[in-house]
């Protein structure tokens, strides 16, 4: 199983960062070690001062292609959630830089996780809405209709490069209204009205 993730498909984030808004999508992996486990505190790794939340919907994907057509994406999507793409933004920036790959900013043990699935049916009309709660208090709100590429482009472009298996996650990139998350905190997104995930921590 592979975890491919857009970076910049949100305007308003890639503003936020002070980064160009990208003709292709801007794309990069996490290892499957990066999964959080199931019900488990997210543990602020002693490498980095600066680990921000990036809230963003998740897509599974349920049959093996390549070379797939815009129009034929849906079908390779067999569950959506909203899941967090979490980020060491100081060792990002440090890495952006000097021009160097994000990995070790994005891939690092328990920087993917993952909300409960629900059917791909909640895409259909694109109107739907995601956010995420910090210690009760609303910090992102993102609308898939204001995605950059959507998620049908974003299979499309990635299977171009990438063979899609069952199992496969896809992270379509964060809205606007990322920041730092400190021990202690207490992170809840939802997917429409449903929460999905609730993350301690430490
Ligand atoms: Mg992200």
């Amino acid at each position: 199983m592979k975890i491919l993730c857009i970076g910049r498909n949100y305007a308003a984030h890639a503003a936020e960062l002070g980064n160009a808004v990208p003709e292709e999508p801007v794309v990069f992996c996490k290892p499957d070690s990066a999964l959080l486990g199931k019900n488990l505190p997210f543990v602020v790794p002693s490498f980095s001062q600066d680990i921000h939340h990036e809230l963003e919907v998740v897509l599974r994907i349920g049959k093996v292609g390549k070379h797939i057509e815009p129009r034929f994406a849906h079908k390779y999507i067999d569950a959506v959630t909203v899941g967090l793409d979490f980020t060491a933004r100081d060792l990002q920036s440090e890495l952006k830089s000097k021009g160097l790959p994000w990995e070790k900013a994005k891939g690092f043990d328990g920087s993917a996780v993952v909300g409960a699935w629900k059917s791909p049916d909640v895409l259909d009309g694109s109107d739907l809405e995601f956010s995420l709660l910090k210690n009760g208090q609303s910090v992102q709100l993102g609308r898939v209709r204001d995605m950059i590429h959507s998620p049908a482009q974003i299979i499309a472009h990635l299977s171009r490069y990438f063979t899609l298996k069952t199992g496969d996650l896809i992270f379509t990139g964060t809205p606007a209204g990322v920041g730092p998350v400190v021990p202690g905190d207490h992170l809840e997104g939802f997917l429409a009205d449903d929460r999905v995930f609730s993350v301690n921590v430490r």
